[in-house]
């Protein structure tokens, strides 16, 4: 690998897919590493869309100044198809070539590596990946960036919510996001003190959870907090709810939180990983890593290559399982 000569680079940085609570954070952190190395960052707007159409700008510091709490990404985010496509990346290859960009950043999820392998071994241009994503399944880092914060909105909604189903003696669902992954619904759940956990690959959840509701509420208690994974299946909630209400006779009351989740000022462990990230990125390319995405395992910034991070998704560990399954039944 051959080290890169500061003051002769230009990174482009863009956030793509999903946007997660965290992402300003880690375009700042980018920014002030390649300020102290002399290298210019160009900001690439809308994810891959800005990236085919050549929506970029030069990034100053005053771009990055007052962002570290803001939610969302100042960057904007898409989704589009046309990266599928050789033609598209090809496309985004001449963009970056013509502005003398050197060197790509994308802070995204799953779908984002996906691409950034196929651009980084098609066109040779070094890309590095940063994991912002609040499902939090991404392989190669314990945590993504936007996880935290989309856990801690989920436990103050059911902090929230508990004070009206004790009040009201009500049986509430409350369903989280997390699409492959349960983490959410897990970790919140335990957090929040749920009374019971949904989780879509447990097929007996709702006789569980008919046969644990109908001896608590024949023993007198008059409330029930039901946090409900969303899975593949966003909404699931409602026909569940009607099922267990019709069955037991009991009213109850559905919230889904949807894309509340993702948005807010991100917590202080996703600012710090996003600092961690975003800086261990910058120093990657100088060093002459490609093809990589920066992630954190046991506290340490490790380095894990592309076709390993997008070879299948994280799942939540069997031991929080366990723990969720002790804790809330
Ligand atoms: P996330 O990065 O949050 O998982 P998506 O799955 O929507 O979000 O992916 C973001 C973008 O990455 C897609 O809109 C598409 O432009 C690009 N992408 C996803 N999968 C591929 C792929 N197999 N090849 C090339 N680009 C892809």
């Amino acid at each position: 690998m051959k080290e890169k000569t500061p003051g002769s680079s230009r990174i482009g940085v863009l956030t793509s897919g999903g946007d997660a609570p965290g992402m300003n954070a880690a375009i700042r952190a980018i920014y002030r590493a390649a300020y102290e190395l002399d290298i210019e960052v160009a900001g690439i707007r809308r994810g891959y869309t800005g990236l085919i159409e050549g929506d970029f700008f030069r990034m100053e510091r005053s771009h990055v100044v007052n962002i570290i709490h803001l939610g969302g990404t100042i960057l904007g985010t898409s989704r589009t198809e046309e990266f599928k496509s050789w033609e598209g990346r090809q496309r985004s290859a001449e963009n970056l070539q013509n502005a003398g960009i050197d060197a790509l950043i994308v802070i995204g999820g799953d779908g984002t590596f996906k691409g950034a392998a196929r651009f980084n071994d098609e066109t040779g241009i070094p890309t590095i990946g940063i994991p912002g994503s609040i499902d939090n399944d991404i392989p190669g880092t314990d945590f993504s960036i936007g996880f935290d914060t989309a856990i801690n909105t989920a436990l103050e909604a059911i902090d929230k919510i508990r004070d009206t189903a004790i009040s009201h003696g009500r049986l509430f669902f409350v369903e989280v996001m997390g699409r492959s992954s349960d983490l959410i619904a897990i970790e919140s759940g335990i957090a929040g003190g749920a009374e019971f956990l949904v989780l879509p690959e447990d097929k007996n959840a709702i006789n569980d959870l008919c046969t644990q509701l109908s001896s608590s509420f024949s023993a007198g208690k008059r409330y029930a907090i039901v946090v409900v994974a969303e899975g593949n299946n966003p909404g699931c909630s409602f026909s569940i709810a009607k099922e267990v209400s019709d069955r037991l006779s009991i009213e109850s009351r559905v919230v889904v939180l949807g894309h509340i989740q993702r948005g807010g000022s991100p917590t202080a462990r996703d600012r710090v990983l996003a600092a961690k990230l975003g800086v261990s990125a910058v120093y990657a390319y100088t060093k002459g890593h490609a093809g990589v995405m920066a992630g954190e395992l046991k506290r340490s910034v490790v380095l894990t290559p592309f076709d390993k991070v997008i070879m299948g998704r994280n799942k939540p560990e069997q031991n929080i399982i366990r723990l969720a399954k002790i804790l809330t039944k």
